[in-house]
């Protein structure tokens, strides 16, 4: 039976994450905060190196060193989880509390051992869950995920892309977590199979009622599938909030960039935007705002100051444009 859960599943404060490399520092991710409900869904979106694995693995536990969370705290379902230990994380959280598709996740699957062999590990290990209980569970699970329960039986080869990834998230879901983490889960697939997918994974989080964290580049996609948007720029969330008044009405001026240099159908090519330049190094940010050098809107304040977050209509922006103090 699937268990209620609390109304906030996911509450994110301040969170900080560094690397500490012979190089210095590596300023990952900063002061992040955000909170999810069951049912919501959340799309990270920026380039790469913005900070959008780090919070992934932050939220997990699973920063490896020379990286650790240096400050913030992380409540998953109830659990405080920037205090557990190794064991703790691996015996309370992961799976439990919060699961991962990770990037690729369909080509992670042996091909020595069959569906089901694989399906039922985590039920073995962290429930001893065993025999037909754990294979009703999983075909429960195949079936939210439109797969048919024959396919518990087959080996990794005799299965289609599609098929591979919807039997990964099934798996994330075994252990009924408050949130699913989804890095990228449909890249590797064509845009028909994809566009399924994510049509079921709307559908599922409604039913089972737990938050979904969905991670990729494709802004397009998140606006479709998210409640609730976070862009994030050289480790900061620099906008958060409704994904459908982002998308429409961006008011940072990264988000205004990344959402124009979407190709849209019947559109002139020559008229893509693009953002000119690259994202810092984060052992040594820009000072003031870390957008500045690449802001076309930019000016003296921005290279001096770091903006503070304002609320414009409901939607959180780290920018000065938006600082009515004067
Ligand atoms: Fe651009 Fe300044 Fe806003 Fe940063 S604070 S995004 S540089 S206008």
């Amino acid at each position: 039976m699937i268990h209620i859960k609390e109304k906030l599943i996911l509450d994110v404060n301040n969170l900080t994450t560094h690397y500490f490399t012979s190089k210095g520092e590596v300023k990952a991710l900063d002061d992040a905060s955000f909170q999810l409900e069951g049912g919501q869904s959340i799309g990270i979106a920026g380039e790469s190196g913005c900070g959008k694995s780090t919070m992934a693995f932050s939220l997990l536990r699973m920063v490896q060193p020379p990286g650790r969370i240096v400050s913030g705290s992380i409540r998953v379902g109830g659990l405080e989880v920037t205090g557990l230990s190794e064991e703790e994380a691996r015996k309370k959280l992961r799976w439990q509390k919060i699961s991962m598709v990770f990037q690729g996740a369909m080509d992670i699957m042996t091909p020595v051992y069959s569906v089901g062999h694989q399906m039922m590990e985590p039920l073995r290990y962290l429930k001893d869950i065993k025999g037909d209980r754990a294979k009703d569970i999983c075909f429960k699970y195949l079936d939210m995920v439109n797969i048919d329960y024959e396919l518990f039986y087959r080996y990794p080869h005799e299965l289609s892309g599609g098929q591979k990834q919807r039997i990964v998230i099934a798996t994330a879901l075994l252990l009924e977590p408050d949130v699913v983490i989804l890095d990228e889960p449909t890249t590797a697939l064509d845009v028909v199979v994809e566009a399924r997918i994510m049509n079921d994974l709307k559908v599922l989080k409604k039913k089972l009622n737990n938050g979904m964290i969905f991670i990729t580049h494709d802004l397009s996609i998140l606006a479709e599938i998210s409640d609730i948007l976070a862009i994030m720029y050289a480790g900061w969330i620099v906008e958060l909030g409704s994904a459908l008044d982002i998308y429409k009405e961006p008011k940072h001026p990264y988000t205004q960039k990344l959402i124009a240099a979407i190709p849209r159908l019947h559109m002139d090519i020559d008229r893509l935007e693009y953002i000119p330049g690259a994202p810092p190094e984060l052992t040594n940010p820009p000072k003031g705002c870390r957008f500045h050098p690449r802001c076309e809107q930019a000016f003296d304040r921005c290279s001096q100051e770091e903006p503070d977050e304002h609320d414009v209509d409901g939607v959180k922006v780290k920018c000065h444009l938006y600082d009515r103090s004067g």
